[in-house]
């Protein structure tokens, strides 16, 4: 069957703003040309981010009518911590309003000055919490992952030789852990292969280093491995997830990607010492240590989310959903990150506008003509997100100029995405007439977020 049929059944509407191309001309310009500026009233398919944008299942919204408000030690709080237990196998887990706030713990108690953190990708709000405490947020992506159009598996690899020669250089005095991230969200959304997790923990363990995942995405990271590594054709995914966390020592994870739910995260860990000092800044800066930062119905949501995301029915027709876009840009001709990851699709806007070099900002271009053609919002990863300038104010151009889109996850049926398809194909065929943007306003630090721009 060719049809995508969404594993659920709609049972409440929400009414998307069928907006015209004159209001969306008017919109972008009242934003400055900056799409994080516009109201989210006045777009059509939100493809910004997957994160927390997600439906809720009517079981989610049943267990939080269950949620138990007490302050400690709350039904809610248990079932949560089974849960999580169940999945990960880690001894002291902690709930936290977000997956940055248990990064924002884990850096803080764990990392001086000086210190260095390996990642096969460091999330910006990862890589943010490490820098802020002093330490340094090293990336080694697998070779394979600079060629944005091979179609081999597992680009979200680390590269364990370069791990190998950072820890004979640097030692574990330097290296107080190691982090993995699965699925890669700045690589791509492409996956880790278990085979390479073992890799990578069998170098750390001769070094004495922890391993810390970031799980933001593990139920994706779990079907990809499913799908595409042998020997785990046959496997659950919830089996698959096991045998993840089983390699490491601790996670953070945000509740907004593979919880399913809107907001919350955790922070786990083995280590008994370990888990004093998370729980110390835990009561100090989220909460108590059996709520964290949120209510006990989130907690409930949370633990539902997590298990529904391990169902295979589910990670299959979210995987069929962003494949099936992939295809249909690949057949049109449409530049894109091959393969697909697993909560996104990544346009090559330098690809896509020839016409255009980096200091014209191809993507603010792409992303633009996109909002304009159908109402639809993506993302710019360019040289406005990523690009930095030097001493003498002059840009230096990101290696990439990346125009995403994001799946939020059980929100868009395949029409919506047929409707997607159509847009891109449109702004695809009249690319020549991108412009190019100018920075006329910019913050000195995250500028892609306040920025206001003018096409020439
Ligand atoms: C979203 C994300 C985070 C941060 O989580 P928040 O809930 O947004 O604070 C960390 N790492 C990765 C890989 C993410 O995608």
């Amino acid at each position: 069957m060719q049809t995508i049929i969404e594993p659920f059944r709609i049972k409440m509407t929400e009414a998307l703003p069928i907006t015209r191309r004159s209001d969306r001309e008017k919109n972008l310009a009242a934003a400055g040309h900056n799409v994080f500026l516009l109201d989210a009233d006045a777009v059509t398919i939100d493809l910004l981010t997957d994160s927390g944008t997600g439906a809720m299942s009517d079981r989610q919204w049943a267990a939080m009518l269950e949620g138990d408000e007490s302050y400690a030690g709350s039904r809610s709080w248990r079932r949560f911590e089974k849960t999580v237990r169940e999945i990960t196998n880690f001894r002291h887990i902690f709930p936290t309003h977000q997956g940055r706030a248990a990064e924002r713990i884990l850096a803080a108690t764990r990392l001086r000055t000086g210190d260095i953190v390996p990642n096969n990708g460091h999330f910006d709000t990862t890589r943010a919490n490490i820098e802020y405490v002093g330490a340094r947020a090293i990336n080694l992506p697998s070779p394979e992952s600079q060629d944005l159009y091979s179609e081999t598996r597992f680009k979200g690899n680390m590269d364990v030789a370069a791990l190998e020669r950072l820890l004979a250089r640097e030692g574990r005095r330097r290296i107080p852990f190691c982090m993995i991230t699965v699925t890669n969200n700045t690589g791509g959304g492409q996956p880790v292969s278990l085979d390479n997790m073992r890799r990578v923990k069998r170098v750390l363990d001769k070094h004495g280093v922890p391993l810390i995942i970031d799980a933001c995405r593990f139920a994706e990271n779990a079907f990809f491995i499913k799908e595409h590594e042998a020997g785990y054709s046959e496997t659950s995914l919830l089996d698959i997830a096991r045998e993840m966390f089983s390699l490491a020592d601790g996670a953070t994870m945000s509740a907004k990607k593979d919880g399913l739910a809107n907001i919350g995260g955790f922070l786990a860990c083995n280590d008994d010492s370990w888990a004093v000092d998370f729980r110390n800044l835990l009561i100090l800066t989220e909460g108590f240590p059996t709520y964290g930062g949120l209510a006990g119905r989130d907690l409930e949501a949370i633990a539902v989310g997590l298990m529904e995301a391990l169902e295979a029915d589910y990670q299959r027709y979210r995987h069929a959903t962003v494949e099936y876009v992939a295809a249909a840009l690949v057949a049109r001709g449409a530049p894109i990150v091959r393969p697909a990851g697993g909560h996104a699709i990544f346009l090559d806007a330098a690809a896509f506008c020839p016409h255009l070099t980096a200091s014209d900002f191809p993507g603010v271009g792409l992303v633009n003509a996109l909002f304009v053609e159908g109402g639809v919002r993506a993302v710019e990863l360019g040289s406005v997100m990523f690009g930095t300038r030097a001493p003498d104010g002059a840009e230096i151009a990101a290696p990439h100029e990346l125009v995403r889109l994001a799946f939020p996850r059980r929100v868009y049926t395949q029409s919506h995405f047929d409707y997607v398809i159509e847009v891109i194909d449109q702004v695809f065929r009249a690319r020549a007439s991108i412009p190019a943007y100018r920075i006329v306003e910019q913050a000195p630090f995250l500028r892609h977020f306040t920025a206001r721009f003018m096409p020439l």
